[in-house]
């Protein structure tokens, strides 16, 4: 099992700064290298064979044309060591396959309606096993998955998802480890958004950032100097389950008033349908009548159209979302705050509410909110980006076991 801060047994600190060099900012020479990184000509030259030798790093094999002779670049070699990324969602399953720098080599989603506790493990089961049979190259050298809901990722599992029913069993990685041989990573969802905002997106230029996940259940990733803080149970960043009231309505987590209740997509529909049975929605009403379905999109439709009520759910959700988002920033102080997650997309009724009123009570006045730049591969790219670090401190003490397409029956 791997544990989430494993990267800190690095052996050669040296060595990971040059990886992590080329990770953000592609190919480089080794003049570029020695000037990003800080460390002797020598140094440099040294750890880079080394890195060569042990097939983490290639020479670029698409150079710039240039005139004239011109150094090589070094490149993180994807064909060689690759990690499988799985984003076990409520209703889908998107699993990747990536090099270390984490580039896409390979993708598959699917869509997983109705999934209730037992069919979790089975269904990421065939999901790894459909990518580790199409990926032709390389091999495959650790599995991430993130998870939502509560999770103790330090020991392995214990995950706790009320809209996954009773999932079992609570060691889920030590289950898939056993089973393909690698090592296994658990992540927590919005840690995973968090770590691909900050690789790929909206957060790159950023080492302290919250990452807000604002859909089924509310979540936050903290970033922080780089990375993700998890807290002593691994359960940092529970924003749904910041109590906004504590005489309001009882949280599927036992307390009372959470930040849920108020603002997850799951309280605004049931907030919809209270209103479509009191009369108060009449043009969702209709819709409904003539065989629509209540999602969050036609929810939002019959607002804009003129269902006040309905409009009202939504201006509601986000007010407290934003004040539970600016409790967050006078709280930890970060440098931007990224909203992800599908009520963000609803910049008209929702996250123009959440904004001002974000503004507005935030002490010190300085808001630096962005929106999420990364689609549905997100939690699957930030899980295997979350891996890597573990994976390359193995490769560096003894080079690492993997699987590859031909291991697969
Ligand atoms: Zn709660």
């Amino acid at each position: 099992m791997i544990k989430p801060d494993g990267h800190d047994e690095l052996r050669n600190p040296n060595m990971r700064r040059i990886f992590e060099c080329i990770r953000l900012n592609g190919p480089m020479t080794k003049k570029q290298i020695q000037s990003a990184a800080g460390l002797s000509w020598g140094c440099v030259s040294m750890l880079c064979a080394d890195l060569l030798k042990r097939e983490i790093l290639c020479e670029e094999k698409t150079p710039q044309a240039t005139a004239g002779r011109t150094p090589a670049c070094l490149e993180i070699n994807s064909s060689k060591h690759l990690i499988v990324g799985l984003d076990a969602g409520f209703d889908h399953m998107t699993a990747v396959v990536t090099d270390l720098a984490g580039h896409i080599l390979l993708c598959e989603n699917r869509f997983v309606p109705d999934r209730s506790g037992k069919q979790i493990l089975p269904d990421i089961r065939a999901v790894i096993q459909s990518v580790l049979k199409q990926a032709l190259q390389g091999s495959i050298v650790g599995i991430a998955v993130s998870l939502p809901g509560h999770m103790d990722a330090f020991r392995g599992g214990s995950v706790w998802a009320h809209l996954f029913g009773n999932f079992e069993p609570e060691r889920l990685s030590l289950i898939l480890e056993e089973e393909f041989g690698v090592p296994v990573l658990l992540c927590h969802a919005p840690d995973s958004m968090a770590s691909a905002e900050h690789f790929f997106g909206a957060a790159r230029d950023v080492n302290n950032f919250l990452f807000i996940q604002l859909s089924l259940g509310i979540g936050m990733g903290i970033m922080a100097d780089g990375q993700i803080y998890r807290g002593k149970n691994g359960s940092a960043g529970e924003l749904g389950h910041m109590t906004m009231n504590p005489r309001g309505e009882r949280c599927h987590c036992g307390n009372y008033g959470c930040l849920e209740t108020f603002s997850s997509v799951e309280s605004i529909l049931r907030r919809c349908t209270e209103a479509v049975y009191a009369g108060k929605a009449p043009l969702l009403r209709r819709h409904l009548d003539s065989g629509g379905q209540l999602t969050l999109a036609t929810a939002a439709e019959a607002a804009r159209s003129g269902d006040s009520y309905i409009k009202n759910i939504f201006l509601k959700a986000a007010h407290y979302a934003g004040i539970a988002v600016a409790n967050a920033i006078n709280l930890i102080d970060p440098d931007a705050v990224v909203l992800g997650g599908e009520l963000s997309g609803y910049r008209d009724i929702f996250l123009g509410r959440l904004t001002d009123t974000v503004k507005s009570h935030v002490w010190s006045g300085k808001t630096d909110l962005r929106a999420a730049q990364l689609g549905s591969n997100a939690a699957a790219v930030g899980a295997a980006s979350l891996l890597v670090p573990s994976v390359f401190s193995k490769l560096c003490e003894s080079g690492a076991a993997g699987i590859s397409s031909k291991d697969v029956t």
